[in-house]
């Protein structure tokens, strides 16, 4: 008998990649499966940008880089900082990841321990509550509230706040709502946390380019107050059409950035390098590739609100980010959302995710992932409403 460590038995999973495992396997089989379940954009990857892997394959990249990334493109992700959000970053602080997962992880690990407590956001990206655990670390849900337009509340988060607090982690626009927090909520909280001096924050804004309606995103880089406990997480995963990459990158206060290229050195050693080089080309090269994904995104969001809230028991709130919905579907008789999912994968064809797989919080809402043509949008919106329909007469 082989025996693993405990914390093995403390890790969970991204019910979304279970999801998919099983769309795809009905597909193969012969289903008919529209996929709204999984994260990632539905485009390819912009040519240039694969362009660029390809010629840094060809001009020899073929080695090791230094753990923290090459330089060029710590340096393409500070200008981009500077352009986007007029905030100087020391591209000595930037660390290029093997994704936007691998911040959360370093991030968890520095802070997590037995009797520590990470506050995370409920319903949220699963991953953090998985590896707040896997650490021993106690996990604090955050509520996020459809009355609060899925913003986070300063005031909730703070109140959860005790001297065992490590790490405080935040989302916005955020997964799975499509919620924004708006910037004077940001602001509330900043001010908050002078009186906690011994959290450290994590911003996960890896979808800061997926702004709908005139919303706008604060970065937390823009609060000097709290650099020295602010860690970054961004990528080029939804940005860009990468989500296969696996490249991302976060800034670190300086005392922290040590012990992350220490892990690097130990755990992956480096980001892939013609991976860093496609990096550089999707930074500085034409950004109309993005420009038309998001405007795509947004006339799918509009076409999937306006088509859950003709439901019968279904509601559904605009999202204003990312490319999630995640209608309320209380008013269906559905008392388990996750068990409406299922039934709606095996009976309509339609792969989408249960609430509960984000949280306790979710319970009630469904998350569905518009990454999907306008025309298979429409039809498993018609599936689902002859589904319901269908269950309703039963
Ligand atoms: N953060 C959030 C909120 C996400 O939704 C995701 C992916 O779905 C990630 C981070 C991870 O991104 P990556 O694929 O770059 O690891």
């Amino acid at each position: 008998m082989l025996t693993t460590v405990a914390a093995f038995d403390r890790i969970g999973e991204e019910n979304a990649f279970a999801v998919l495992a099983r769309a795809t396997a009905l597909a193969a089989s012969g289903r008919d499966i529209i996929n709204l379940g999984i994260g990632q954009p539905d485009f390819r990857t912009p040519e240039h940008i694969v362009d660029a892997a390809v010629k840094a394959l060809r001009d020899g990249a073929h080695g090791y880089t230094p753990s923290t990334g090459i330089l060029p493109l710590r340096e393409a992700v500070a200008r981009d900082l500077l352009h986007r959000y007029q905030v100087e970053v020391d591209p000595d602080l930037v660390m290029i990841m093997p994704g936007g997962k691998m911040t959360m992880y370093a991030a968890i690990r520095l802070f997590g321990e037995p009797g520590a407590e990470i506050l995370y956001p409920d319903p949220g990206f699963p991953i953090y509550r998985s590896m707040i655990e896997h650490t021993g670390a106690t996990a604090v849900p955050v509520p996020i509230r459809e009355a609060d337009g899925f913003a986070f509340s300063a005031a909730e988060t703070l109140a959860r706040i005790t001297p065992r607090t490590r790490l405080l982690i935040i989302n916005s626009p955020a997964n799975p709502t499509g919620g924004v927090t708006p910037p004077q909520e940001i602001d509330a909280l900043v001010a908050g946390l002078a009186a906690h001096p011994q959290v450290a924050l994590l911003s996960d804004e890896i979808y800061d380019h997926f702004l709908f309606d005139g919303a706008t995103h604060r970065t937390l880089l823009a609060y000097p107050d709290i650099r020295d406990r602010l860690i970054l997480l961004n990528g080029w995963s939804k940005t860009y059409a990468m989500t296969g990459w696996r490249l991302g990158y976060s800034v670190w206060p300086r005392p922290l950035f040590d012990q992350v290229r220490k892990l690097a050195v130990n755990a992956w050693s480096c980001v892939n390098a013609p991976t860093q080089y496609a990096g550089i080309a999707a930074l500085e090269g034409p950004q109309d590739a993005v420009a038309a994904m998001v405007a795509e995104f947004d006339a799918r969001r509009r076409l999937v609100v306006e088509a859950l809230n003709a439901l019968p028991g279904v509601s559904c709130t605009t999202p204003k980010g990312a490319f999630y919905a995640f209608p309320n579907i209380t008013g269906t008789g559905w008392t388990s959302a996750k068990a409406l999912a299922s039934a709606l994968l095996e009976e309509a064809g339609v792969a989408l995710i249960g609430g509960p797989d984000f949280g306790v919080h979710g319970e009630g809402y469904l998350r569905l992932s518009y990454a999907a043509s306008r025309d298979s949008i429409a039809t498993a919106m018609e599936r689902i409403g002859a589904f319901l329909a269908r269950r309703a007469a039963a």
